[in-house]
This record gives structure tokens, sequence and C-alpha cells, in this order.
């Protein structure tokens, strides 16, 4: 479903990514862990072309997003995307948010795009909040509509980066609790966290990243209960 191939991101002359090769099947879910500048985000970017790679292929769903004849915003929509901040619009509703991307986007009626709404907003348990503004909502629940507003445009793919870690730590478990069910459904994602307990019990597969590169990837079993890599022990150890 993704495939990344001899991935290399610099910023001037900070390489931060150095040859990554990453496929996530079609369902899969793949943690993706390691220290703070270890380049995660700027891989999950990547993937969408948030950021455009110095080097390498990005191939989602069979298209090549780093072919320049794509038409990368076709291509993007396709892609859900979640990030630490919810970067919800504070003026409008939490229906609004919803529906304001997928008028825009997929040119969507307004009757369709409040159904679709609705939908994503009863999945992430927040349908009573459909006519509240973002500021009266918990952290919690503002990430949650970040997610539902994002499953409104039917993404194939999801990414999600820290999308925990801005929460007050009783909040989290209800975000985790709806990527979980994401997860169950069969979605496709890419989850960079510092949640061990999610990526233990969630992933199909996690990776840990240091320095640019992918140290070592496997079950959760493997990286996160018996990881084979000195710098990931001493990742994980600094966790607990
Ligand atoms: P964290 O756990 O703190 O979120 P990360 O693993 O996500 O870290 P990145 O955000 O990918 O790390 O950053 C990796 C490196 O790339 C850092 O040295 C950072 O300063 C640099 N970097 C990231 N984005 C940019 C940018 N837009 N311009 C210049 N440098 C950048
Ligand atoms: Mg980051």
């Amino acid at each position: 479903e993704i495939q990344l191939t001899g991935l290399h991101k610099a910023f001037g002359d900070n390489e931060v990514l150095r040859g990554i090769d990453l496929e996530v099947a079609r369902g899969e879910v793949v943690c993706v862990i390691g220290p703070s500048g270890s380049g995660k985000s700027t891989l999950l970017r990547c993937v969408n072309l948030l950021e455009q790679p110095t080097r390498g292929i990005v191939v989602v769903r069979g298209v090549e997003l780093t072919d320049p004849d794509v038409d990368i915003d076709a291509a993007r929509r396709r892609i859900g995307m979640v990030f630490q901040q919810f970067n919800l619009f504070p003026h409008l509703t939490v229906t609004e948010n919803l529906t304001l991307p997928q008028r825009r986007v997929l040119r969507r009626d307004k009757r369709a795009a409040e159904r679709v709404a609705h939908e994503n907003l009863i999945r992430v348990g927040l349908q009573d909040k459909a006519h509240a503004r973002p500021a009266s909502l918990s952290g919690g629940q503002q990430q949650r509509v970040a997610i539902a507003r994002a499953l409104a445009m039917d993404p194939e793919v999801m990414l999600f980066d820290e999308p925990t870690s801005a929460l007050d730590p009783e909040l989290v478990g209800d975000v985790l609790a709806v990527m979980r069910m994401l997860a169950d459904d069969g979605m496709t994602m890419m989850v960079v966290t510092h949640e061990m307990t999610f990526a233990s019990e969630v992933a199909d597969r996690v990776v840990f990243m240091d320095g640019g590169v992918v140290v070592e990837e496997g079950t959760p079993a493997q990286v996160i209960g018996a990881p084979g890599h000195a710098r990931t022990r001493h990742f994980l150890s600094r966790l607990l």
C-alpha cells in the first residue's frame, strides 16, 4: 500500500533521512518509534509529500507520488494525516470542521458532507458534540474530531504523528481507543508514537529509527519485547 524506497531528505546540509526502505501492506499498522530528532515526522511528511524527498521513491496505492508529473493534490486526498496539534478551525462548529474539506476538496454537496460528518462523529463517539466549537472540547475530544475530519475524506491510508503527545494523560486512552478501532476495521496506518503499550498491542510491525535510518524493524514482540540492537534497548530503557 505504501512503498518507500531509498528515501533521503536533507535540510541544507542536515541529512535527516538517509536511505529509508519501508513497505506497509494494505490493512497493516506500522508504529514508528525513535528518539527526538531521528526523522520520524520528516518520514511521515515525505509519505504525502508535505516534504519533498531529496532522493528516493514514494508509492502509495500504486501511484508514484515522487513522479514530477503526478497530480499531487489528487494523490494526497487519499492520505489522511493527524498531527500532534489538532489544527481545527476555532470559529467553526465540529460539523463545519468536518464538512468544509469535503465540500472544498471532494466537492460534496452540503447534505452529503453532513451525512458523512455525522457518520464519522459517531465512529469517534462525538455525535453529541456536532454543534460545539472546538474550544469547548477537551484536547482528547478535539483530537477525535481531527481524526473524524480525516476519515470523512475517505482516506486509503492514515498517518498519525504523535497524536496523543499533546494530551493530558487521562485523555490519551480515548484517542488510542479510536485508533485501535480503525486498526481493527482494517485501515492501513503509519503511527509515530511513544505509546509502547499501544504499539505492542495494535502494531503489526514496529520500526525503530535513529539518525535517519531504520535501525531495526519487526513484530512488537521482537522490537519492543526483545530488541536486537543496543540503540533500541537504550531508547526503550529511557522510556520506562
Ligand atoms: P520528535 O520526536 O522530536 O518529533 P522527529 O523524529 O519527528 O523528532 P523530525 O521532526 O523529523 O524528528 O526532525 C529531524 C531533524 O530534521 C531535526 O534535526 C530537525 O531540526 C530537522 N528538521 C525537521 N523539519 C525541518 C525543516 N522544515 N527545516 C529544517 N530542518 C528541519
Ligand atoms: Mg516528530
